[in-house]
C-alpha cells in the first residue's frame, strides 16, 4: 500500500486561515489531509507538480439552489468547475421537501418561476423517491455527487405540507399548524438540516414570485411565525438562518434564536443584480450590519454580490421583469399568451413609458438601447430572417433604423420569433472602491452564486474565479490570503461546515491547484445539456489544474474525472 493516494508536490500554499503562504507538498491518503510539509513522494500513487501553482482550501458555497440539479448533474456545474467542493442547497426558503406526492407539480411550478429553473427539466430531472425532509436527505445521500452538498430546511415546502399554499396565503396559519411546522423543521434539522432558509420580501418589488405572480408562502410570514421558527431553532441550538429580506427581521431572528444569520444580500452601489439595485445604499447596510453585530451582539452575516451583473433572456421564460406590474403581467402564463399580449400595442403603452420614466433603462437597469439581439433559436419561425436582419445589433440601432420606440423594436423582433430570439445586456461593472468596500466589510461573505437558478440568465455562480481573477488580482481589492478565507473557511464557519474550508492535517482534502495568472471565467455560452432538453447559459473556467474532493480529482484542466466523491454533509454530526 503507497503511503499517499495522491501528493501535491511544491505548490504554494493558501491555507484558508489568512496565513501567509507558503512553499509545501501536501500528502493525501483515505480522503483526508495527512501531511503538509516536505514529502518523500516515491511512493504516492500519484503526484502532481504544483510548482508555480496555487494550492488552497475548495470553495463553500452557501447560496445555491441545486436542490433539484443534484440528482442529473453530481458536480453541480457551473459551481463544481470553479473550484467549489461543497454547496449549501435549500436557500430562500424554496424546496422540494417535504411535498406531498400530490403536491409535487405544484412544488415546480413555484420553483419554475421563483428561481427561473425549467419545467421540463426538473419533471424529467428528479426522482421525486421522498416525502419528508430526513427522507429528501436520505435521497440527496444515496444520489452520486462531486461535491459535498449541506441543505437548509427551506420554509415554503414546510407550510404546502402542512397548511397548504393558499389556504396560509389567503389567512396564515393557527397555532396548531405552527407548532407542526415547527415540530417539523426540528426534525429536518436533527437529521442534518443545517438550519432554516426563507424569503420575506413581500408583495412589492419582489422578484421571486410564485409561478402565478402572487408573493411566496414565506414573502407575507408575520412575526409571529418568524418569532416561533427562530425560536424552534434556538431549541435546538444549532444551525443558521439563511434570510432573503430585510436586515430588521434578520435581527428579530438573530435575538429570539441566539443563532447566526446569512442575510441576502449586500450590494454595492452602482451594482445590479437579478433583483435590480440594493435596497440598501451599501454603507447604510454597512452602518447597519455594525450595529445589529458590534454593539447589540448578534451575528448577522451578509451574502455580498460580489460579480459584476451581465444577463442574456428571452420572452419565453423570463422574470426579472416582475417587479415592474405591466411586465409582470404580460410575463405570466403560457408562450402563446405571453407572445399574445407581448404583441399587443395596448400594453406596449406602459412598458414604453416605464422605460421613458427611468431615461431609457430596461428590466432591473440595463440600458436599453445598448441591449443586443445575441441569437435566435434555429426552430423559430423566420429564425433565418431575423439572423441575417439582426443578429448581432442592437436595440438602440435597430429603433434607429425602422424609426420605432426601443420597446417596439425590441418586441417586434421577439414576436415575430415566437419569443424564441435570445437578448444579451451589456455588462454592469460594480467601481472596484465600492466592490472593496463591501467585499471587504467584516461579515461579508462573496458570492451570491444562485447556482443552479435562474439557469438560462445568469452566471453569478463564476464568484470564486471573477474575486481572485477580478477583484484580487486585476484591481487588488484585498489579499490573496483574505480572499481564500472568505470563499472556503468563513463561509464554513457561518454555515457551521465543520472541519472543511481550510488546509490542515487530518481535515478532509478538498483542494484546489491553480495558476493564478491563468485563472479566469470562460465566456457565456448556451449548453442544451438540462433533461427535457433544455437549454442553460454557463460559464466554465480557465486555470484550474486540479479540484480535489474528500480526497479524489473531478476535474484535471477543466475537464471532468467522472469522480463522485462528494458527500451529504449532515450539520452536527459530520
Ligand atoms: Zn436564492
Amino acid at each position: 500500500m503507497p503511503t499517499y493516494d495522491l501528493v501535491i508536490k511544491s505548490g504554494t500554499v493558501i491555507d484558508g486561515l489568512r496565513t501567509p503562504r507558503y512553499k509545501a507538498d501536501i500528502g493525501i491518503a483515505g480522503g483526508k489531509i495527512v501531511s503538509i510539509g516536505r514529502i518523500d513522494a516515491s511512493d504516492a500513487a500519484e503526484v502532481v507538480d504544483a510548482s508555480g501553482k496555487i494550492v488552497a482550501p475548495g470553495v463553500v458555497d452557501l447560496h445555491t439552489h441545486y436542490d433539484s440539479q443534484v440528482f442529473w448533474d453530481p458536480w453541480c456545474t457551473m459551481s463544481g468547475w470553479h473550484g467549489v467542493t461543497s454547496v449549501v442547497i435549500g436557500n430562500c426558503g424554496f424546496g422540494f421537501a417535504p411535498c406531498k406526492p400530490e403536491d409535487r407539480e405544484r412544488a415546480m411550478l413555484s420553483l419554475s418561476r421563483n428561481e427561473a429553473v425549467p419545467m421540463k427539466t426538473m419533471q424529467a430531472g428528479m426522482p421525486w423517491d421522498w416525502v419528508t425532509f430526513p427522507e429528501f436527505l436520505e435521497s440527496v445521500d444515496r444520489t452520486p455527487k462531486g461535491v459535498n452538498v449541506m441543505a437548509f430546511v427551506p420554509l415554503a415546502p414546510l407550510y404546502a405540507y402542512v397548511a397548504g399554499v393558499d389556504q396560509t396565503k389567503a389567512n396564515r396559519v393557527t397555532d396548531a399548524e405552527l407548532d407542526e411546522m415547527c415540530r417539523l423543521l426540528i426534525e429536518g434539522i436533527e437529521a442534518g438540516g443545517c438550519g432554516w432558509s426563507a424569503q420575506i420580501a413581500g408583495e412589492l418589488g419582489n422578484v421571486q414570485l410564485d409561478f402565478d405572480g402572487t408573493p411566496m408562502v414565506t414573502d407575507c410570514m408575520t412575526d409571529r411565525e418568524v418569532t416561533a421558527f427562530a425560536r424552534a431553532l434556538g431549541s435546538v441550538g444549532r444551525g443558521t438562518v439563511q434570510l432573503t429580506g430585510s436586515l430588521d427581521v434578520s435581527a428579530l431572528i438573530a435575538r429570539e434564536s441566539g443563532r447566526p444569520i446569512i442575510w441576502n444580500a449586500l450590494l454595492a452601489d452602482g451594482a445590479l443584480n437579478q433583483h435590480g439595485a440594493g435596497e440598501y445604499a451599501h454603507r447604510d447596510a454597512l452602518k447597519q450590519l455594525a450595529y445589529y453585530n458590534e454593539e447589540e451582539g448578534l451575528r448577522i452575516y451578509a451574502q455580498a454580490l460580489t460579480t459584476n451583473f451581465v444577463s442574456e433572456f428571452t420572452f419565453e421564460d423570463y422574470n426579472l421583469l416582475d417587479t415592474i406590474p405591466c411586465w409582470k403581467e404580460a410575463l405570466l402564463g403560457t408562450v402563446e399568451e405571453k407572445q399574445a399580449k407581448l404583441a399587443d400595442p395596448e400594453r406596449r403603452k406602459a412598458m414604453r413609458a416605464n422605460v421613458d420614466e427611468r431615461g431609457g433603462l430596461f428590466g432591473s437597469g440595463y440600458v436599453m438601447n445598448d441591449i443586443k439581439v445575441n441569437w435566435i433559436s434555429s426552430d423559430a419561425p423566420n429564425a433565418q430572417e431575423i439572423k441575417d436582419r439582426y443578429e448581432g445589433w442592437t436595440i438602440g440601432e435597430i429603433a434607429a433604423r425602422e424609426h420605432k420606440h426601443p420597446i417596439d423594436a425590441m418586441l417586434d423582433i421577439a414576436v415575430a420569433g415566437d419569443l424564441k430570439v435570445g437578448f444579451a445586456t451589456q455588462m454592469i461593472v460594480t467601481p472596484p472602491e465600492s466592490m472593496k468596500e463591501i467585499a471587504t466589510s467584516p461579515v461579508a461573505l462573496p458570492g451570491v452564486s444562485d447556482g443552479g437558478a435562474h439557469t438560462k440568465f445568469v452566471t453569478t455562480a463564476r464568484y470564486p474565479t471573477e474575486l481572485i481573477a477580478y477583484w484580487v488580482r486585476e484591481h487588488e481589492i484585498m489579499s490573496l490570503e483574505e480572499a481564500h478565507w472568505r470563499l472556503s473557511y468563513y463561509p464554513a464557519v457561518a454555515a457551521g461546515l465543520k472541519d472543511r474550508g481550510y488546509l490542515r492535517e487530518g481535515a478532509p482534502a478538498d483542494v484546489v491547484v491553480y495558476d493564478y495568472e491563468r485563472l479566469d471565467s470562460g465566456p457565456q455560452e448556451r449548453l442544451w445539456d438540462y433533461p427535457g432538453g433544455e437549454m442553460r447559459l454557463v460559464q466554465k473556467a480557465v486555470g484550474y489544474d486540479r479540484i480535489i474532493v474528500n480526497g479524489r480529482t473531478t476535474f484535471i484542466d477543466g475537464e471532468c474525472t467522472d469522480a463522485t466523491p462528494g458527500k451529504l454533509l449532515r450539520h452536527g454530526t459530520d
